[in-house]
């Protein structure tokens, strides 16, 4: 393999019934970093049917190119059509980095991707780089420059991992969702679009799809909610969570909890902020109840303003909160919640 042949970032514009999913803003976000370091640019790689049109929002996100394989075949999400997609693109413009979100459609098709071309895959990384690899050198091992260098939790989050892929290209990785930022929407820019399609044969034995039941949920996605309202083992126990409902219907926000909360039954997992829950970037974060352990922090720290109520003065949460209220939570939330509801 002549890494020399392989240039310029690549990302995974995944998208799903015309919707292009953020994660796709998130990776040009990071991929335009990358390729700063790298002297390069950012390709957008848009796969579906009937999706050209999405191309220009992918541009106004920082995308300098966006390939677009468009074919009727690609009109839902079928591991064997788009994991030919992307493995003829990567074959065809050679890309030095390509990035896929780790969603549940990522994790799938990612790996199909890096085995059909023979390239490894670090999955579910939360930080990116360029830099040397390895990172400190070792007496006559040779040290390679400008790598991606892979960040993600490994050992059950025990540790964190730096991989690189140093002798074979692409560099390939799944990033999860919600970590890295998207840049600031340029309103108006047009894509520099190619199209390319590696062509699907008729009467293939991909798998049919015969129904598409589409998960029906009221309450909000707590990725996206603006304001946070977030419970912990200090709760006490579920019955007590209407106490935070009240407090999120105030502020227009959305209810989450600690994995404390998750294994004790007392909230579903997709509620769990965290290294092993969702990771969250709201406007307000209110942590209510929660200690601050480092596998909830990473999950959330990043949000704009956070609230900490806690009856703990010592708790590592008010390391990384904004304002802090030391006191018995069964006071200070329903106090809070009359104050907000009198305003
Ligand atoms: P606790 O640590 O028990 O804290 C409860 C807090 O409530 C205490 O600070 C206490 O002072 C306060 N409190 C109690 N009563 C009151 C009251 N009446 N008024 C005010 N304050 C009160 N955790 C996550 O959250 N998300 C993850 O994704 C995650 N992933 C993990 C992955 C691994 C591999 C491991 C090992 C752990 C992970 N954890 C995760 C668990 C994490 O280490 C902590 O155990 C967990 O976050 C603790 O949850 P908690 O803060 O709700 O409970």
């Amino acid at each position: 393999m002549n890494l020399e042949e392989y240039k310029g970032v690549y990302v995974f514009a995944q998208q799903v019934d015309n919707i292009v999913n953020s994660i796709a803003f998130e990776l040009i976000g990071k991929g335009k970093d990358l390729a700063a370091d790298l002297g390069t640019e950012v390709t957008a790689v848009l796969v579906g049917s009937g999706v050209k049109d999405l191309a220009d929002e992918l541009a106004e996100y920082g995308a300098d190119r966006v390939i677009v394989v468009d074919d009727p075949e690609l009109k839902e999400y079928r591991t064997e059509p788009y994991a030919h997609a992307l493995a003829s693109v990567i074959n065809k413009y050679k890309p030095e980095i390509f990035l896929v979100g780790a969603t549940a459609i990522g994790r799938d098709l990612g790996p199909r991707v890096s085995a059909r071309i023979h390239t490894g895959l670090t999955a579910d990384c939360t930080q990116l780089d360029i830099g040397d690899f390895p990172l400190n050198p070792i007496p006559g091992k040779e040290q390679k420059h400008n790598q991606l260098l892979m960040t993600r939790p490994a050992f059950g989050g025990n540790t964190i991992a730096t991989i690189a892929c140093p002798d074979f290209r692409p560099q390939m990785a799944t990033v999860r969702p919600g970590v890295m930022q998207k840049r600031e929407k340029q309103a108006g820019v047009k894509a520099n679009v190619e199209e390319f399609n590696p062509g699907f044969t008729p009467n293939n034995n991909y798998v049919e799809i015969l129904e598409v039941v589409k998960a029906v949920s009221e309450t909000v996605d707590i990725m996206d909610a603006k304001i946070l309202v977030s419970g912990g083992r200090g709760m006490g126990g579920p019955e007590n969570f209407k106490m935070l409902e009240d407090l999120a219907e105030v502020l227009g926000g959305t209810v989450s909890c600690s994995r404390a909360v998750v294994d004790a039954g007392w909230k579903p997992k997709d509620l769990q902020v965290g290294q092993t829950g969702k990771t969250v970037r709201p406007n307000v974060y209110f942590a209510i109840g929660i200690s601050g352990a480092i596998q909830h922090l990473a999950g959330m720290e990043e949000s704009d303003i956070i609230i900490a109520i806690n009856k703990d003065e010592t708790a590592p949460i008010f390391e990384v909160a904004d304002f802090g209220l030391v006191g018995d939570l069964n006071k200070i939330v329903p106090a809070l919640t009359e104050k907000l509801r009198a305003e």
